[in-house]
């Protein structure tokens, strides 16, 4: 059974997983990994930008480079304005490319919707550890995103669970992102919640995972 981690800090991996990495992380890459990379909202305001954007651009040429991302917005950091300008042109290097995009989004939902509107993209976007309800989650899936959780699915006080049984299995990921959890154990938790096996939720999460990013091979 294929555990597919959807968005990882962590870079020592026994499962596939989509590594994320920072600008200045990218020269550490291996060749048998497959990763993530740009720009993370809560850096916008300490980095040399333009360069930053320039080692991103030349990042996602890489074949292992998959996707461009957690890349996004967040409503509880400085500097809002400059982090829409630093999503878009990011979001701009994803499209020429035709890489897909892992974003993070926090209490910027209406922000991200008015943005998608706009841009009219064509490549397919993950929302990881997405916090919203079940309605954005609707209007989000028109514009072809998809909907990664991880240990918030443990917490029974918080909304996620709930969205999570609700969100159609097609539009789902998995992931462990900075939590001290394994991706088994977010299986699991993922498959009680969906009352479905385990094998079933790998099922339905490894043919997300080639509708996104086609076929890359992953065994
Ligand atoms: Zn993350």
């Amino acid at each position: 059974m294929l555990f597919i981690d959807i968005h990882t800090h962590n870079k020592i991996q026994k499962n596939f997983a989509l590594i994320n990495l920072f600008p200045d992380d990218i020269s550490e890459i291996s060749e048998t990994k497959f990763y993530s990379a740009g720009i993370h909202p809560w850096e916008v305001t300490k980095i040399n930008i333009p360069k930053q954007l320039f080692v991103i651009e030349n990042a996602v040429k890489l074949k292992n480079i998959i996707a461009v991302g957690e890349i996004g917005l967040d409503k509880l950091r400085p500097d809002f304005e400059l982090q829409k300008d630093v999503f878009l042109k990011q979001l701009h290097i994803a499209a020429t490319y035709k890489k897909p995009l892992i974003i993070h989004c926090v209490k910027a939902y209406f922000e991200l919707l008015e943005i998608l509107k706009k841009e009219n993209l064509s490549i397919p976007i993950i929302i990881h550890r997405y916090s919203g309800n079940i309605t954005i989650a609707a209007e989000l899936i028109k514009f072809g995103c998809f909907f990664s959780f991880g240990h918030e699915l443990f917490n029974e006080k918080s909304k996620t669970p709930k969205v999570f049984k609700k969100i159609p299995v097609k539009n789902i990921f998995l992931e462990t992102d900075d939590a001290d959890i394994s991706i088994e154990k977010v299986y699991e938790k993922a498959a009680e919640i969906k009352e479905v096996s385990t094998e079933e939720i790998s099922e339905y999460i490894l043919s997300n995972f080639k509708f996104v990013f086609g076929n890359i091979n992953i065994k």
